[in-house]
């Protein structure tokens, strides 16, 4: 059992000579600790660290296999470590244990499939009979490309799945032979400190995996800026996406980004209601809409509009609040900024008109927590329409046929998911192929499994992690010739 007291004690000796981060327990809104922010003085050593192990090959240079069996074993240690890593990030984020629990899981699996990648990264040979060329000296060749790591990486990411985001970066990094610098949120720094423990006992070498602790605006930026970073990839908001492409232009370093959404959820009259309607309010507000697949818009056609609103309406008002102590379905929202960001959209759709069919408002509580929020009467030119609010917020919105439908789903900057749910398997075919997103459920939602390519369409994203996209995102192809 690690104590929390000794992470946070940890978390409280790092190096940096920042301006302190207090870190606020989002439940009770009281701090938890203070740490230093890293800083850009943090990235350079860590950047170094990076670059020597890279460049001594003690990661990319073990034979596949060796490399698998210690990212197995980091998997292994990720089960066995389950409680403690469920409890930081609960504490953390506020989160309902169980369900914390049960990411780090999924967290674990991402770095046993990943670990299966070590063995199975080859490039491809052909005999090459050239015709004409410059010279004309060679007619007969063999070519082949290798598969190589891109280097030195600097993963960035959200607080909204502290364990499961860094999985989900670093495993398909370590996996391609990178060597990395690791920032996660300012907001959830305590279970990357247990997963860097879990890294070195597992037998990463020194050097590989530099975690790095502090704001973006100053160590993420750093990282982003920083000429001897390869490559960056990164979740969170679309703004500083556009801000790490700007800043990686310095060195032309490659961007991966996973970005926002604002996702359409489309309900039928044929479908089965009453699972679309549970998976539809489940998938908005679990994890109180903390989640870049929450499905925000949900277009329902006229004749079981009622009906679904009503559905809808019920699951809000159904679901329970509270922190991980309290055996509540969900938590809070995680900082007071996102609590004034989400209120202040709905405040917005207010004075533009919507109604508020049930929520709409903070909790009469401690803790950042907003009542699941039912609204309609929202048009394309709103907010509520087109901006991602990251809360328990949903805008309900009748419609007719497929045409107008689709016009209203892909009438958004953004691309990254959507859901149908329909009974006519020809219609959600063919739906799948119109709606313009990145990843597309049928009669299920907030699904996705890390062997299949998730990334966004639009201003969702660029390039794919997971399944085998995920890992060869980290390697450059070379090409080969020789002369037979
Ligand atoms: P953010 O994009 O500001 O931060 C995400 C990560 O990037 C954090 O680690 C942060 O420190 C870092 N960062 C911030 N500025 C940076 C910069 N200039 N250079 C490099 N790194 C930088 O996201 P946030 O403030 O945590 O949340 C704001 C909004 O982002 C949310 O409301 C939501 O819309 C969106 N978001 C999306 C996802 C997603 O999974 N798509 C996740 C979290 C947040």
């Amino acid at each position: 059992m690690t104590s929390v007291e000794s992470i946070l004690d940890d978390l409280r000796s790092r190096a940096g000579d920042g301006e302190a981060i207090t870190i606020i327990n989002p439940v009770t809104e009281e701090p938890i600790a203070e740490f230093p922010d890293g800083g850009a003085k943090a990235v350079d050593e860590a950047v170094a660290r990076a670059r020597a192990s890279y460049d001594a090959a003690v990661w990319h240079g073990l034979p596949g296999n060796e490399r698998a069996r210690i990212m197995w074993r980091v998997a292994d240690l990720m089960d066995r470590h389950a409680d403690d890593l469920a409890s930081l990030d609960s504490l953390n984020t506020g989160m309902n244990r169980d369900q914390a629990k049960s990411i780090i899981g999924t967290s674990a699996e991402v770095f046993r499939y990943y670990g299966g990648w070590c063995t199975k990264l080859n490039g491809i040979a052909h005999d090459v009979q050239m015709t004409g060329g410059i010279t004309g000296a060679y007619s007969n060749m063999h070519a082949y490309t290798l598969k190589e790591p891109y280097g030195v990486v600097g993963l960035i990411f959200p607080w909204n799945g502290p364990v499961f985001n860094f999985a989900a970066k670093l495993a398909p990094a370590l996996a391609a032979g990178c060597s990395a610098v690791v920032k996660p949120a300012e907001e959830t720094p305590l279970s990357a400190l247990l997963l860097e423990r879990i890294l070195a006992e597992a037998g990463v070498p020194d050097g590989v995996v530099n975690l790095v602790l502090g704001y973006g605006h100053t160590a993420g930026k750093a990282i982003t800026e920083h000429p001897d970073v390869d490559k960056v990839a990164f979740t969170g908001s679309t703004e500083v996406g556009r801000q790490i492409v700007a800043a990686a232009a310095g060195n032309l370093k490659r961007v991966m980004l996973e970005l926002g959404g604002k996702s359409p959820v489309l309900i039928y009259d044929d479908a089965d209601l009453e699972q679309a309607i549970t998976m539809a309010g489940m998938g908005i507000f679990i994890h109180s809409g903390q989640g870049c697949i929450c499905g925000s818009r949900i277009f329902v056609q006229r004749g079981v509009y009622d009906q679904v609103l009503e559905g809808l309406s019920m699951v809000a008002d159904g679901v329970t609040l509270g922190g991980p102590e309290e055996d509540a379905l969900i938590g809070p929202l995680i900082s007071e900024k996102q609590l004034n960001r989400v209120t202040g959209f709905i405040e917005e759709g207010k004075r533009d008109g919507v109604e508020v069919v049930t929520g709409g408002h903070r909790l009469d509580r401690r803790g950042y927590f907003v009542h699941p929020t039912v609204v309609t009467d929202v048009r394309p030119t709103m907010d509520l329409f087109q901006q991602e609010v990251f809360g328990p917020v949903v805008a309900v919105m009748p419609f007719d046929d497929d045409d107008e439908v689709i016009a209203l789903a892909n009438d958004s900057d953004y691309g990254l998911a959507a859901t149908a749910w329909t009974k006519d398997l020809g219609r959600a075919h063919r739906l799948a192929k119109r709606l313009e997103a990145g990843t597309v459920t049928l009669n299920c939602q907030m699904v996705f499994d890390q062997s299949m390519p998730f990334g966004g369409y639009k201003q969702s994203g660029w390039g794919h992690e997971w399944g085998r996209d995920g890992v060869e995102s980290y390697l450059k192809t070379k090409t080969v010739y020789a002369q037979l």
